[in-house]
């Protein structure tokens, strides 16, 4: 299995989502196709947003009062304090319900903070975006876990966003690269060992098939890939 059929959250399009390295678990995070990918490079995140979704908070001393809002599929460090005379002409009912309620769950700048890079996608169409005279491309996307948040709150992120450039972004990705190696490595390790003879409880059956078939099933417990044998003798 090399990919994922997704549907894009924005257009509803179809695709293949492919994966560094493969995975076989359900995806996590907000996926979009390579177009609408496309449209946050050249417009910012917010533009594959379908709108605010939640109030967070209020204070800020300032002489117009404003909100801090999520935006939908929006990690939370990409929030926007938006002064309540803009948040009431589309979003009232949000604004009327936020005032009434009680925030049983306070909004906490933790989850502002990367914890782990998940999984790397490649950006297939690439964009040049030119800015003065440097010409940048961004190659790929990360699924980032934000600190606090469990991993259902995932979301997908440009490489270039500034919090993945910071001190503590370079070394998620190190990490993340240090973790690819090991796994790599486990896998090559177990390829290579290959069993002789079954394990002793299994060792009246001394039939060679079943060594293969066991071998072959070792191999993709280490890939970590999905495999059943039937033996009907
Ligand atoms: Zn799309």
């Amino acid at each position: 299995m090399n990919g994922h059929e997704n549907v894009c959250a924005l257009c509803y399009k179809g695709g293949e989502l492919l994966w560094i390295p493969p995975l076989n678990d359900s995806v996590p995070g907000v996926w979009h196709c390579s177009q609408c990918v496309k449209k946050k490079i050249l417009f910012g995140v917010h533009s594959v947003s379908e709108g605010v979704e939640s109030i967070w908070d209020v204070p800020r001393r300032v002489r117009q009062r404003q909100y801090l809002v999520t935006y939908h599929g929006l990690a939370h460090i990409h929030n926007h304090w938006v002064p309540e005379t803009q948040l009431l002409l589309e979003y009232s009912s949000l604004v009327s319900n936020f005032v009434e309620k009680d925030q049983a769950v306070k909004w906490s700048p933790e989850w502002m903070v990367p914890h782990r890079l998940l999984l790397k996608r490649y950006i297939q169409d690439k964009i040049y975006i030119a800015s003065s005279d440097v010409i940048s491309v961004c190659n790929y996307e990360w699924l980032v876990k934000w600190r606090g948040l469990s991993y259902d709150h995932a979301t997908w992120e440009l490489e270039d966003s500034y919090f993945l450039s910071s001190p503590l972004g370079q070394k998620l990705v190190k990490d993340y690269e240090i973790r690819c190696q090991k796994a790599k490595q486990e896998v090559n390790k177990g390829s290579i060992v290959k069993l002789s003879e079954l394990p002793a409880s299994q060792s009246l059956v001394n039939d060679n098939d079943v060594l293969k078939n066991v071998n072959k099933l070792r191999e993709f417990l280490l890939k970590g890939q999905n495999a059943v044998a039937f033996n009907d003798q």
